[in-house]
């Protein structure tokens, strides 16, 4: 959900709008980066913000009408996309928000809105060089593990991914990189790419409780990815002997190649279905994943709607 903030004109998460006092949450005409460059609330008008903060029974914080001048801090509408998508790059960016307080991200963004810094965020740029240009730090490679770390943690596990049991190379951080900075040798972890990708920044006690309900799936997808290797390399013997026996016959054709032909054709219409199979588990499974986590995510938001 996205508001107008009424002294910058930048459209922001609903989030920039909200502030607790007491324990009431108020919803505030103009943005978070607004107050802390000092305009008050009281002074502007939102109707929208002021029609939800009613229909939610929030406070608001703000004039009852817009009768003032549409005379926006950031004039320019160009001016303003680049912003609200360099603040959007911060609110969707946790190892930024770690490192970084709003405070003093907000800081950066004043001063180059007011011209102090002479840089306005680029929509080509990324996130991590238009940090740079506003003269802000994050490092987004804290929690790289060393190549040699890497191959003990490998050789530890056997090469298998904790998770799900299939063969695997990837170190995974139990706690999220982003979260925890932590590579000591009991936060890593090996996994397969897969669980990897999945895994991403799902907090590891819900990553495992969620495994821990589809075991037996797991323990299909180890069979299906063995049953996979097993076929897949008697395809590529037969294929190989194939080319062999035509070399020494010095034939393209015969019968007795149309019949290795013929063989080998239906291990692979076997080889196909079995990983169509093994897809559509896969498939399952994360399903599976993404919904405990926007479940979690749904019940834990900060936002308002
Ligand atoms: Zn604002
Ligand atoms: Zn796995």
């Amino acid at each position: 959900m996205k508001f107008q903030c009424s002294a910058c004109g930048l459209r922001l998460n609903s989030n920039h709008f909200k502030y607790q006092e007491a324990k009431k949450l108020q919803l505030t005409s103009i943005c978070d980066q607004c107050l802390q460059r000092g305009a008050k609330a009281a002074d502007f008008g939102n109707v929208p913000i002021a029609i939800f903060a009613q229909g939610l029974l929030y406070g608001f914080v703000g004039r009852d009408n817009e009768d003032q001048e549409l005379n926006f801090l950031v004039h320019s509408k160009d001016k303003r996309k680049r912003y609200e998508s360099f603040i959007q790059d911060y609110d969707s960016n946790e190892l930024a928000q770690q490192q970084l307080s709003r405070q003093e991200f907000n800081q950066a963004l004043i001063a180059s809105e007011v011209g102090k810094i002479e840089f306005i965020p680029q929509l080509n740029l990324t996130f991590a060089e238009n940090l740079n240009k506003l003269g802000l730090k994050v490092d987004f490679k804290l929690n790289e593990v060393d190549f040699i770390d890497r191959e003990r943690i490998r050789a530890k596990y056997h090469y298998r991914c904790q998770y799900c049991g299939r063969r695997g190379h990837s170190v995974d951080h139990k706690d999220p990189v982003s979260l925890s900075h932590n590579n000591d040798f009991d936060n890593l972890i090996l996994s397969c790419q897969e669980c990897n990708r999945i895994k991403s920044n799902m907090p590891y006690e819900l990553f495992i409780k969620l495994n821990a309900q589809i075991a037996q799936l797991n323990q299909k997808l180890v069979k299906y990815e063995n049953a996979l290797a097993t076929f897949s390399g008697e395809f590529e013997q037969r294929r190989r002997s194939i080319a062999a026996t035509m070399h020494l016959k010095g034939v393209v054709n015969d019968p007795e190649l149309t019949q290795m032909r013929k063989q080998n054709k239906k291990l692979q219409d076997a080889i196909d279905s079995l990983s169509s199979d093994y897809d559509e588990l896969r498939k399952l499974r994360e399903q599976h994943f993404n919904t405990g986590w926007k479940l979690l995510q749904v019940n834990s938001k900060e936002d308002i709607i």
